[in-house]
Formats: C-alpha cells, structure tokens, sequence
C-alpha cells in the first residue's frame, strides 16, 4: 500500500489557547516520544508526503528538527504552525530544506482574542525573518502558506490577510471552523450562516485578485453539501496520534472516547473508534485489520456510486447517498465539504 500523506502529531501541547481547539478540552497534553517516531518512521518509504502535526504546536518538541530531518529523507515534509516559537527555527528549517510551512493567523485586532497568547506582531516579524533566511540561503524553501481559519469574530480582517500574503510573498489558504465541538463554535461558524453571504463576497473579491497576481490561494465552500467522501482521503491517508494510534483523520483523533459535535444545530456523539497502535502491531496488520477495512468499505462504496454513468453526465441523483457513511463519521462536517 502506498499512502497520499502521513500526519503526525509529534506533540499535544500548545502555548497557546485559541477560543476554537478542542485541545483547551484535553485531560493531558504529551509529546511523542521519539520511539515512537522511529516506529513510525520505519514506514516512511510508502507514503508521498508527511505532515508534522496534529492537535498541538509541532516547535514545542525538543526533538523537532531531528523529526524534521528523519522525515525530509523519505518525503516531502511540512508542518502547521502558530508561528509563536518560528523564529528561532527559521534557519534550522532553511537549512533543512522543509518543504512547506503554514502559518496560522488571524489578523491585527483578533489574533489576540482568538488565538489567546498569541501575538500578531510578533508572528509577522517571524515571517518577515524566514524570508531573509530563505535569501540568505539561496533557497525557495519552504513554501509559506498563511491559513486564515474565518470565524464571525475576524471575517472583516479577510482582505488583509490577503494583503498580507502579497507583502510576504505567501500563499494564502482560508479555512473553515470545521470541527465545531460546542455551541461556542458552532455559533462561531462562516459556512451555513447568515454572514456567508457576506464572506462570499469578500473571497469573491480575493480570488479575482489572486487570481490577477499569481497569489496561491484556497478557500473553502461555504454551504454545506453532502459528498461520497470527506477531502482527509481517509482511504489513502494516515494519522498518527502523540500515543501512536492510527486514525484516518484529526477529527478521530481527539483524547476522549465520546467524540462531541455540534452539527446543525444540535450536539451529538459518536463512538471514537479503535483500529490500533503503530508501537505494538504493524502498520500493514492495522491497515488491511477488519474493522479499517470495514471502515473504508464505506467510502469504497459510495466513491463507487460516483463512478456511475448516470452520475458522470450529471444528472445529480447522488446515488451515493444510498450508501451509509461510517458510524464515527456522523455528523462531521468535513463530509459535507466544509
Ligand atoms: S495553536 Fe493550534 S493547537 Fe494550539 S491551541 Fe491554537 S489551534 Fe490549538
Ligand atoms: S468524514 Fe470526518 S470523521 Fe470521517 S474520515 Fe472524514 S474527516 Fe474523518
């Protein structure tokens, strides 16, 4: 089996407490230990592209730049950042050659009450230096993303993340509050709302914008749609949990084994489900195990419902829908291409 990317989360602790992770809900928060990666790493060869990260900011771990530079052997390697600590790798990282790094922002009068701890200033000047550390070095690594998570409390701020992408030379990536775990953040949400309108034209605006200057830029859909399967590619990717647990995406990955949503309006919970530990069974005996290929049967199923004559001329009658996706995916927005 060859996988589309690896993600793991080599550490859950963050100094920060943004208004929208779930980690402020987290009992512990622990590194990985570095056997772990190890174990981990013995199956680096069989996956195109590995992500250093999950629920926690990846520049806490003490052994970082070695994950960095173990990974950077086998695949291209990148990581999201809260930009807090970036400055003081900014040359290990050039040096090292890492391929991608996005940074999280907010923008000048939200960083602060959003992203609590956090300092926008401070996180500009941070990618000012990678810059000059990328000239000094000669190098156009890593490529740097700024990812904009919207929420009604910064959608105003839009445009100026955009402008900033354009003064730092970045792509520019917004993001949806996908994983909405509480009213808080439901109510906290873009997509579905009475402010999409709104936000729509804005990104309407940039993406014209982008377009014209060559900017990268991503956005996400703002209604929520029903798909075959959520864009994790739970059916070629892989997450590695601090612990070494294998899941098919963040959103399965989360400490508890009740896993809380709020999806239209209403709080549910879904049963967090096992499929196994990368420390005490192969990745091979986790993978083709009878309840992750149970698992993927579902998607196989509906992915196949789109390969259908009928639906390739787009007559649209979703034939997928007939097929239900996997019980731990209730209510999970990514589904509907949030
Ligand atoms: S920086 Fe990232 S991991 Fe840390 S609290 Fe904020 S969203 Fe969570
Ligand atoms: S639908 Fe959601 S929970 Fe299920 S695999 Fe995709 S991202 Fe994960």
């Amino acid at each position: 089996m060859r996988f589309r990317f690896f993600q793991i989360e080599v550490t859950r602790k963050c100094n920060l407490d943004c208004l929208i992770c779930p980690s402020r809900l987290f009992p512990e928060k622990e590194d990985m230990s570095f056997e772990t990666f190890l174990k981990i790493s013995e199956y680096f060869d069989k996956t195109d592209m590995i992500h250093l990260q999950g629920w926690g900011e990846s520049f806490l771990h003490p052994e970082i730049i070695e994950m960095i530079r173990i990974a950077k052997e086998h695949a291209k390697t990148g990581l999201t950042t809260n930009g807090s600590l970036l400055k003081k790798f900014c040359e290990e990282i050039v040096k090292l050659q890492l391929d991608y790094i996005a940074v999280s922002i907010s923008g000048p009068e939200t960083q602060g009450k959003i992203r609590k701890g956090s300092s926008f200033e401070n996180l500009i000047k941070s990618i000012e230096f990678l810059n000059e550390m990328k000239k000094r070095f000669k190098s156009h690594l890593p490529f740097i993303n700024l990812t904009f998570l919207m929420t009604t409390m910064n959608l105003d701020e839009i445009p100026l993340a955009f402008k900033l992408a354009s003064k730092l030379n970045t792509g520019l990536i917004l993001t949806n509050l996908d994983y909405t775990f509480d009213e808080t953040t439901y109510n906290l949400r873009v997509f579905d709302s009475k402010v999409s309108e709104k936000v729509e034209k804005i990104i309407g605006k940039i993406e014209k914008d982008a377009r014209n200057l060559g900017i990268p830029f991503k956005r996400p859909s703002l209604k929520s749609v029903e798909r075959a399967v959520c864009d994790a590619f739970p059916e070629s990717a892989i997450v590695f949990s601090v612990e070494g647990d294998v899941f098919p995406c963040v959103y399965l990955n989360l400490p508890f084994r009740r896993i809380s949503r709020y999806f239209k309006g209403k709080k549910i919970f879904v049963e967090r489900p096992e499929f196994g530990n990368v420390t005490e069974k192969t990745l091979e005996e986790i993978w083709n195990s009878k309840v992750y290929s149970q698992f993927r049967e579902r998607f196989e199923r509906r992915i196949e419902a789109t390969r259908s004559l009928k639906y390739i001329l787009g007559f649209g009658d979703r034939d997928f829908l007939k097929f239900s996706p996997p019980e731990c995916c209730r209510g999970c927005y990514k589904l509907y291409g949030i």
